[in-house]
């Protein structure tokens, strides 16, 4: 049986608002230190480090606040198939999916509407 170990994931920039989906390698994570995921513009999108063997830890730039949030997850659930949303503790607004990489594309690609008019709530 054949795993897939790479999973997507989404994230809007804070900087320029661009929608990025970025395809990641679970095996290949540092143990030490962080991969740091940018933007075209530059900016970090996202950092994202192994755990234990079974899980892994994302820090999100958040596009809601302006904070970075930490998530951690169980490389099982992620792997299986599934798609996690992750929202803003502050403002509870779906920051970034993460998960199966079809799924991620495809839900990603079906809020950015939504999100675009949550910037343009966020920036009156
Ligand atoms: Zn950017
Ligand atoms: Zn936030």
């Amino acid at each position: 049986m054949l795993f897939d170990t790479n999973i997507g994931v989404a994230v809007r920039c804070t900087n320029c608002g661009k929608l990025a989906i970025r395809n990641i390698s679970l095996f290949n994570l540092p143990k030490d230190g962080f991969n740091e995921e940018r933007c075209g513009c530059g900016r970090v999108l996202f950092k994202i480090k192994s755990g234990d063997s079974k899980s892994f830890r994302v820090h999100i730039n958040c596009i809601a606040c302006g904070k970075e949030h930490l998530y951690t997850f169980s490389s099982k659930l992620i792997l299986s198939g599934k798609l996690k949303i992750l929202n803003c503790p502050s403002s509870r607004l779906d920051i970034s999916f993460v998960g199966n990489r079809e799924l991620v594309r495809n839900v990603a690609i079906k809020h950015q509407k939504d999100l675009q008019e949550l910037i343009k709530v966020l920036e009156v």
